[in-house]
């Protein structure tokens, strides 16, 4: 039986109590004795790990609540696949991470004195190693701050939090009396739901479904929960409406995005961004109520963006780029600081190489020279003295020749109409389909510019990274890989930038992941294993092992990555060089 508090339970009895009251005012490394295993009424927790100091960061000390799987009320369907077991590890920490939020006093004294949390779950449910669920155990490991004034352990406090706060999150989180099947149940359909849709999509045709009624618009740019007023439920047009079957939901009618070449158009502030944000958002299953929950895409779908200044190791990018005014070899394109254009075309030729089957580009953040040249820049600029093969040329040859698709959101490029498979217009945030008046208007309005791409397309040949390429060492010798941002991760003594392609991680225990994978790989990569081999055996290893695979301490960190963000990660690390490339 698990209780919540220490009147119910007498835990001022607690063997803990006479310990931290041995060790109070000590120096804050005394706080070391504590490690092993302490029994608590219905749990236990084990100490492994404390930090020397009281501003070690969550996920410095490692402090792991197993509860017996019967006590929390779990039952073995609830486990029974891959699919359930991720959606309910995902329901269990969300759960004691809100508890955390309500039971904890929070911040008291020096550094993180005070505080209990576990990993933040996002609007993604993901297989995270935060929870885990082994011989008939749940393991949280979570952060308990144990509290100091200035170095000095205050034990008083340390026993409210160990011995009240700790126990109470507990037994709102983890007891059988406190599980709501109804929403555990829900929760785990949604993410059946989800992963059904998705699996129809390649028979189906499409490359994305976004459900009727979806709401597609986030609280704000910083923000991933859904904007609660005035949003407007997505509604699809005829000509694209398709009907899939969710296990639970049953029947589920939404926009169909088919395999090919779609442009989105339409007026500024009508949507574009949002929707195709949604498409990249939809490789995740999300949680009921994010307004995105039927919303799925092909898994290896992948935003390409310009991000000039960004480096390039050794990729061919001879599909757009030829003929550079410094003779440089476009075929191994290396630089340190690349142009817009030459930084998306990398970018794509990347994320093909990594097993892009969906582009993703967006206007606004997209190198216009990269896009189109129209009649008159023809006219102006000779063909030999523009090294550029615009996409406009290309993005044919991607899905006939390499079998990618595209999705462009257009609100200026209207050449585009001419290699359109389908158009979309968005009116008020609302999708219409419009190809064939964009066939006629391309008709009646001729771009009168001339295709340009010259050779056909090959697909990147897999580039091979020399052995000791990542550099996790610092000026002092020291190992050092941890993330600093969301989108910025310490490597050795540089930073990876991971600005332009970071929106394709929704929590930060994924950019936590990348560093635990990129320090692994560091050793992995031997002159002969290429850059998709590395990053396809370490993931095939945490797909069988798990996460823990990559978290030596079971600190419960991180969160499932692809392969496309990982390979992504790898190809702007400043330090990367290639060596060689293999004939497949
Ligand atoms: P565009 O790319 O066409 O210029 P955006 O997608 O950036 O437009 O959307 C403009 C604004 O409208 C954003 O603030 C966005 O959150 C909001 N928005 C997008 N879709 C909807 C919707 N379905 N309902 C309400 N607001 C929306
Ligand atoms: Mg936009």
């Amino acid at each position: 039986m698990l209780r919540g508090t220490r009147s119910e339970t007498m835990v001022n009895d607690h063997p803990l109590s006479e310990r931290l009251a041995a060790i109070d005012g000590r120096d804050y490394g005394a706080y070391g004795s504590l490690r092993g295993v302490h029994h608590f009424e219905g749990f236990d927790l084990d100490i492994d790990h404390v930090p020397s100091d009281p501003y070690a960061p969550p996920g410095t000390g490692v402090f792991r609540v197993r509860v017996a799987t019967d006590v929390v009320g779990l039952i073995d369907a609830d486990l029974d696949t891959l699919t359930r077991d991720v959606a309910v590890r995902d329901h269990l920490c969300r759960r004691f991470h809100a508890a955390a939020q309500r039971l904890s006093r929070g911040r008291r004294g020096t550094g993180w004195s005070g505080v209990i949390t576990v990993a933040t779950p996002g609007q993604a449910v993901l297989d995270r190693n935060a929870v885990m669920i082994a011989n008939g155990v749940v393991e949280v490991r979570a952060f308990v701050g144990l509290p100091a004034r200035g170095r000095r352990i205050d034990a008083d406090l340390a026993e409210r939090v160990l011995l009240d706060e700790l126990p109470a999150i507990v037994a709102a989180s983890l007891a059988a009396d406190t599980l709501d099947r109804n929403r555990l149940e829900r929760h785990v359909a949604t993410v059946e739901d989800a992963r059904a849709l998705r699996a129809q999509l390649t028979e189906a045709g499409l490359v994305a479904f976004l459900a009727d009624g979806a709401l597609l618009p986030r609280a704000s740019g910083v923000d991933d929960r859904p904007l609660r007023d005035d949003a407007v439920p997505l509604a699809s047009p005829d000509v694209l409406r398709v009907t899939l079957e969710a296990p639970h939901a049953g029947a589920v009618t939404g926009l169909g995005i088919p395999r090919g070449v779609t442009v989105i158009v339409g007026g500024g502030y009508h949507g574009k961004s949002t929707l195709l944000a949604a498409l990249a958002a939809g490789v995740y299953d999300h949680i009921a109520g994010d307004g995105r929950e039927r919303c799925v895409s092909v898994t290896e779908t992948f935003p390409v963006r310009a991000a000039p200044g960004r480096s390039v190791a050794g990729v061919d990018i001879s599909a757009f780029v030829q003929g550079l005014p410094d003779g440089r070899d476009t075929t191994r394109f290396t630089t340190a600081n690349a142009s817009g254009s030459t930084s998306q075309a990398a970018a794509m030729s990347e994320a093909i190489e990594a097993g892009a089957q969906v582009l993703l580009v967006d206007e606004d953040s997209s190198a216009t020279n990269l896009l189109v040249r129209d009649a008159r820049m023809q006219a102006l600029v000779a063909r030999e003295d523009e090294p550029i093969t615009v996409l406009l040329d290309r993005v044919r040859d991607l899905h006939d020749q390499l079998g990618v698709s595209t999705v462009l959101v257009l609100g200026g490029a209207g050449d585009y109409l001419d290699v359109a498979d389908h158009v979309i217009q968005m009116v008020g945030f609302a999708p219409r389909e419009v190809t064939q008046r964009a066939r006629e208007v391309a008709a009646a309005l001729p771009s009168r510019r001339r295709a340009e791409a010259a050779t056909s397309l090959r697909p990147p040949r897999p580039r091979i990274p020399a052995p000791g390429t990542i550099e996790t060492r610092n000026e002092h010798g020291k190992r050092r890989v941890r993330p600093v941002a969301h989108d910025r991760i310490l490597i050795g003594s540089d930073e990876l930038d991971l600005r332009d392609v970071a929106d394709q991680l929704t929590e930060p225990a994924q950019t936590a992941t990348i560093a635990a994978a990129i320090e692994r790989l560091a050793d992995a990569l031997d002159g002969s294993t290429t850059v998709g081999d590395a990053v396809g055996e370490l993931l095939a290893e945490v797909s069988s092992d798990g996460l823990d695979a990559l978290d030596e301490h079971r600190r419960g960190r991180l969160a499932e990555v692809r392969a496309l963000d990982l390979a992504a990660a790898l190809n702007r690390l400043r330090t990367l060089e290639v060596v060689g490339r293999s004939n497949r």
